[in-house]
């Protein structure tokens, strides 16, 4: 296949390059480069595409595949065909890569196995399986999480079931640290640095759900390699600055769309009529967002008026983490209710922007950072040799973030989705 005519932004925040072309074979990028030197191979299909934009797919660093049908989250729901419906539509927005953290079954592996055998024609899996928290931590009370993940009393539980996950080779390892704003139980410390002491042993990075900056810097302090979330409760410090510098810590996932996603459909406005947005909701769930009732009930939630400040908060300690030089990543924590996959992705960029980042910040913490983060070698840019994940869009992401919805055409290991 080969694509030509372009301007290309390959991902690792080098100037776009117009009048670019590529050619793919077999899924991988064999040649890329001024369209004047490219040489047609014969029998190749091209596909001329002046005035369009070239980007790498977009890799998710905080998903959950599998568990939602409609508003409802269940363990039940995760089957074969919920899991590809939900990277279908993944695929759609340009999500070419997810990171399923911490509430899968032993389902993902073989369809992982299976993707990695060949070149998918949907999102790239890559899996937690199962996270960890206490017995009866967070989030085992929230509906349909309870048994999703491990829950560990001692070291010796943390040791069985690392080595477990490990034989499973899985490409992170979860831990929730929360305690829920004080409703929940937070798994001791003592037990994350055994989660963190023993997946390092096998080789795996671990990525934690926080909320809280003390959490963060004790974590930071035992060699986490990733915050899931964005700290949500006060200002970053030096200290933790200082700290991820020195550990080599990720802020992996900002997810600011999830701090949206809990007051935001209170007052929805001109969300739900949004084709870009609607296009990937079910006419019953759309049904149910637009009516008084679910509205209200979002809006008596008790901690309701406390929501945008997180949100706020959020996108603060993103923008000073990544001005301190901190590596950023990308994540949304879309696939549970009312956090849904692909536009929360894009949505995420525009937030990121608004938090105040650059456009070719955001696109390369959104490609080229996030695969770093996972360990993808062969993914995050359009570089010769790489898998052919890329996005083709109308207008430029760098003059306007939204602009990565102007989506033309996503290809996935080379097949056009
Ligand atoms: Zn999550």
């Amino acid at each position: 296949m080969v694509l030509d005519g372009f301007t290309l932004i390959d991902g690792t925040g080098r100037a776009p390059v117009g009048n670019a072309a590529i050619i793919i074979v077999d899924g991988r990028i064999d040649w890329l480069g001024p369209k004047s030197q490219l040489k047609v191979p014969a029998g190749a299909q091209v596909t001329h595409l002046a005035g369009k934009y070239v980007m790498p797919g977009i890799i998710n660093l905080h998903g959950h595949l599998g568990n939602t049908v409609g508003l409802a989250q269940d363990p039940k729901n995760f089957t074969r065909e919920n899991v590809e419906k939900q990277l279908k539509l993944y695929a759609s927005y340009g999500v070419t890569s997810v990171l399923s953290l911490g509430t899968d079954q032993d389902l993902v592996f073989e369809m992982r196995a299976e993707q990695r055998a060949g070149r998918p024609h949907e999102t790239r899996i890559f899996t937690a399986g199962r996270g960890f928290t206490g017995i009866d931590g967070y989030p085992t009370t929230a509906p349909g999480m309870k048994g999703m993940p491990f829950e560990v009393s001692s070291p010796a539980d943390v040791q069985n079931d690392v080595a477990q996950l490990a034989g499973k080779k899985v490409d992170a390892v979860k831990i929730w640290v929360d305690d829920h704003l004080g409703r929940d139980k937070k798994i001791p410390l003592e037990l994350s640095k055994a989660i963190i002491a023993d997946a390092h042993k096998h080789g795996i990075k671990v990525a934690a759900h926080v909320f809280y900056l003390a959490d963060a810097k004790a974590l930071v302090d035992a060699d986490l390699d990733g915050l899931a979330h964005s700290v949500r409760d006060q200002p970053v410090d030096d200290a933790l600055i200082a700290s991820m510098k020195k550990h080599g810590a990720w802020q992996a996932a900002a997810t600011l769309t999830r701090e949206e996603s809990t007051f935001i459909f209170a007052q929805p406005g001109a969300l739900l009529t949004d084709p870009f947005f609607t296009r990937g909701v079910s006419p019953t769930v759309l049904a149910i967002l637009k009516s008084p009732e679910y509205q209200h009930k979002i809006a008596s939630d008790p901690d309701y008026s406390k929501y945008p400040q997180f949100l706020k908060m959020a996108m603060h300690n993103l923008k000073t983490l990544s001005d301190a030089g901190v590596k950023i990543g990308f994540g949304t924590d879309s696939g549970p209710p009312v956090r849904f996959p692909g536009y929360f992705e894009q949505w995420e960029m525009e937030l990121m922007v608004q938090a105040g980042l650059k456009p070719m910040q955001v696109l390369t913490d959104a490609t080229h950072n996030a695969a770093e983060f996972l360990g993808a070698k062969d993914l995050g840019t359009l570089e010769r040799g790489k898998w052919a994940d890329l996005i083709v869009l109308d207008k430029s992401p760098l003059e306007n973030i939204r602009n990565t919805r102007s989506i033309h055409m996503v290809v996935i290991a080379g097949n056009k989705i």
